[in-house]
């Protein structure tokens, strides 16, 4: 049977690329598919229109008339848009999203055929969603999950399909799903930062946090793909010699993007405009086969779903050109990982972007209330934000040498550090006219032109400040951003209710003047923060060394990383904003462990089998062929010639052997440390899992990966790191 490999091999070489027509302006394909405000404008009753604008708007609950208005006018527009079947879309604890397709058809009592859908399946579903996990939930409480509308998110045709974006709760009102507790943080931080907003604005009624992702991934051949057990099943190449020509020359980032791949991003981008989805950038990124896009910024939850949706779609119409797409934060060792920067900022209803600075001194005192206020949460909770993105995955990636290490540090630059070191001067108490007069041209006067001029980008920072937005760079790329944005937005909100509460201390009790006591409190912040801030080289073990001594928290590994999850700190954190109880903290802790001990079990089954079934019966038959000529040579050239002629292939043999030796014992020893943690209790297991089956892995590899070079081209079964990164 001819090899897997060479027959993928050949298929790449025969792919015809079919470059799709672009059809038209594209702003004219943008939100087609989506029932938004202007859809909803053309296919509902007035009333019901107003009615459902304003529950997204201000928060208010739907009342049935209006979610069985709503749901009329949504069917007559599915049904235009070709739709069969609707599903209430929502995200469950396993980080994909979930859908369950029913048909609009139905037969009423006396045998007629309709298509149905009213309020009620709007609204509410119970899907039987007992196999999803939900770290003991229901078990505890005997309880059911359903399905809720989330209007602030539009609804959706995706192929045949209306998808409903839905939260996902249990009967007893635990959150089952990343969205419910997302919604709770968004909605606290528009209530803390309006409120403190209003010192600046009376105007201000609502603020809305943005996010704009960056989504890197790479593209593979999908016959190469299937040809690679590791990479079909875990997303990522467990074993691979690395390929002479990797990145070193740095030809791939921002060249010119190679023709079918283009191709693909086309369509791709054309099926996301239509689904709503803003993607305006694309580029090559720095590894070969690495890709990057990012769209026009969002609401954060509206920019989750999309982020979710768009991971879904970028399979689907890969398939269509061949391609697999991994999302692996590691899928190759030696070249750069995969990130997901998460962009963040906090908007008004006025259209201020409060971490944008203004162009007058008061404008930008709420920058920089809002711009320390930030650097303030994340001091104060580095390590849960930390926590927020660890995976079996972004392990790989965190301190490996592209990507921000597992300390979380805030980098703004020289100059607005220059602004802070000012400030932090400021007079205790009240101030002089003279002083103000002086902060305001300056220090605080100065700022917009500083930014003009701050490039300065170091890319080295887990979390940057970027001009007007911050960057959390350290997000892995298989991430649901529910999960950074919930932590975020969280903390930013229980920031902002503490300076609003100090603030207002100050100006009542202390009778100072609002600017006097928001000056004192930003110096006492700028201070208690000051260890969070690195604008150094964040990679190196020299800053490794300064945390420590700073006192920063420094996790290598997702079981560590995730404990600070269910700490006292978070737990009050969360309960007392109400965005997540003990029990639902608790519970998402355990599936996180559960779902990392998972990963590395099927990567260490994976790998064994493929050592023991792939690698070590090539290397045999590769020793075969050695042994064939070594006997060969010794039967012409008899015993005395013989020995010198063959002495380079009795080392191979040898040396083959020796791998082979090797491998068996660690594939053996592995499967025993796996079989010793799978007695223990889930947190000693995960642990168990990183600190003594792991490292088996990379042991394992180098044997492989040794093998890989000895053995004939010919007969090695799995495509190699120069075809998975260089065909295409
Ligand atoms: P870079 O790679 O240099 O960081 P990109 O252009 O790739 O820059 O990405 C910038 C991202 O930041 C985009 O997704 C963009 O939508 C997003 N962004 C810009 N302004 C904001 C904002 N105010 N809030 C949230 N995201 C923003
Ligand atoms: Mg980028």
């Amino acid at each position: 049977m001819p090899i897997l490999r060479f027959q993928a091999l050949q298929d790449v070489q025969h792919r015809s690329i079919q470059v799709p027509k672009e059809e038209g302006l594209r702003s004219l394909s943008y939100n087609q598919h989506v029932f938004g405000e202007q859809s909803m404008r053309q296919h509902l009753p007035k009333s019901a229109f107003e009615n459902v604008t304003e529950a997204i708007h201000k928060g208010r609950k739907i009342d049935r008339i209006t979610a069985d208005a709503v749901a009329s006018g949504m069917k007559a527009w599915a049904l235009e848009k070709g739709a069969t079947h609707y599903t209430h879309w929502f995200q469950p604890l396993t980080g994909a999203t979930a859908e369950k397709h029913d048909a609009f058809f139905e037969i009423t009592t006396d045998g007629h055929i309709i298509e149905k859908f009213d309020g009620a399946q709007l609204v509410q579903q119970e899907p039987d969603a007992s196999s999803f996990p939900n770290g003991g939930i229901r078990n505890t409480f005997e309880a059911r999950g359903y399905t809720a509308w989330d209007p602030t998110s539009p609804a959706f045709v995706y192929g045949t399909t209306l998808c409903i974006p839905t939260v996902f709760v249990a009967y007893t009102g635990e959150a089952l799903d990343y969205k419910t507790p997302l919604l709770k943080a968004l909605q606290e931080v528009d209530v803390a930062a309006t409120d403190v907003a209003r010192y600046f604005d009376k105007n201000v009624g609502k603020v809305h946090a943005t996010l704009g992702w960056e989504q890197e991934f790479f593209l593979i051949d999908s016959a190469l793909a299937a040809a690679r057990p590791d990479i079909e099943l875990t997303g990522r190449t467990l074993l691979g010699h690395a390929s002479a020509k990797g990145q070193q020359l740095d030809d791939h980032y921002f060249g010119s993007i190679p023709s079918r791949v283009l191709t693909y991003l086309k369509q791709l981008e054309q099926e996301c405009l239509l689904l709503g989805i803003p993607i305006k950038t694309r580029h090559n990124e720095v590894a070969p086969n690495q890709f990057e896009i990012a769209p026009i910024f969002e609401e954060v939850n509206l920019a989750v779903d999309h982020n979710s949706l768009l991971m879904d779609v970028m399979q689907k119409v890969a398939e269509r050109h061949y391609f697999k797409v991994l999302f692996h934060e590691k899928p190759f060792e030696g070249v750069n990982g995969s990130g997901k920067h998460n962009n963040w900022s906090l908007a008004t209803d006025t259209g201020i972007n409060l971490l944008s600075p203004g162009t007058t001194p008061m404008k930008n005192l709420q920058f920089l209330t809002f711009f320390i206020n930030t650097i303030k949460a994340v001091h104060s909770y580095e390590e849960l934000l930390r926590a927020s993105i660890a995976s079996a995955g972004n392990d790989h990636r965190l301190g490996a040498n592209e990507a921000p290490p597992g300390i979380i540090s805030v980098f703004i630059g020289s100059q607005l550090t220059q602004v802070l070191d000012e400030l932090e001067k400021v007079t205790d108490g009240k101030l002089s006219p003279q002083e103000k007069t002086d902060l305001k041209l300056n220090v605080i006067g100065k700022i917009p032109e500083i930014l003009l001029d701050n490039t300065d980008r170091n890319r080295t920072s887990p979390f940057a400040f970027t001009g007007n937005k911050f960057e959390f760079r350290a997000v892995g790329a298989t991430a649901n951003c529910a999960h950074p944005m919930t932590v975020l937005n969280a903390i930013v909100a229980s920031q902002l209710k503490a300076f609003k509460k100090e603030v207002d201390a100050l100006i009542n009790d202390s009778s100072m003047k609002k600017d006097d006591a928001i000056f004192n409190v930003l110096r006492e912040y700028i201070k208690e923060s000051r260890n969070i801030r690195f604008e150094g080289d964040g990679y190196g073990a020299v800053w490794e060394k300064e945390a420590k001594k700073r006192g920063l928290s420094h996790h290598r590994n997702t079981p560590d990383a995730l404990e600070e999850k269910i700490s006292k700190r978070a737990i009050t954190l969360f309960e007392s904003l109400g965005v997540m109880n003990a029990v639902e903290i608790q519970a998402r802790y355990e599936i996180e462990i559960e779902e990392y001990i998972k990963r590395v079990q099927i990567e260490s089954r994976v790998l064994g089998d493929v050592a023991r079934n792939h690698i070590i019966p090539t290397a045999l038959r590769y020793q075969n062929v050695l042994i064939t000529n070594v006997k060969g040579l010794k039967e012409i050239y008899g015993d005395d010639v013989y020995v010198s002629l063959a002495k380079e292939q009795v080392n191979i043999i040898k040396e083959i052997s020796e791998h082979i030796a090797s491998l068996n014992a660690c594939i053996t020893e592995m499967t025993e440390a796996r079989k010793k943690a799978n007695q223990m209790k889930l947190v000693q297991k995960s642990k168990a899992y990183c600190n003594m089956v792991l490292p088996y892995l990379q042991k394992i590899r180098r044997h492989c990966d040794k093998l890989e070079l000895l053995v004939e081209d010919e007969l090695w079964p799995l495509p190699k790191y120069r075809e998975l990164l260089f065909v295409n």
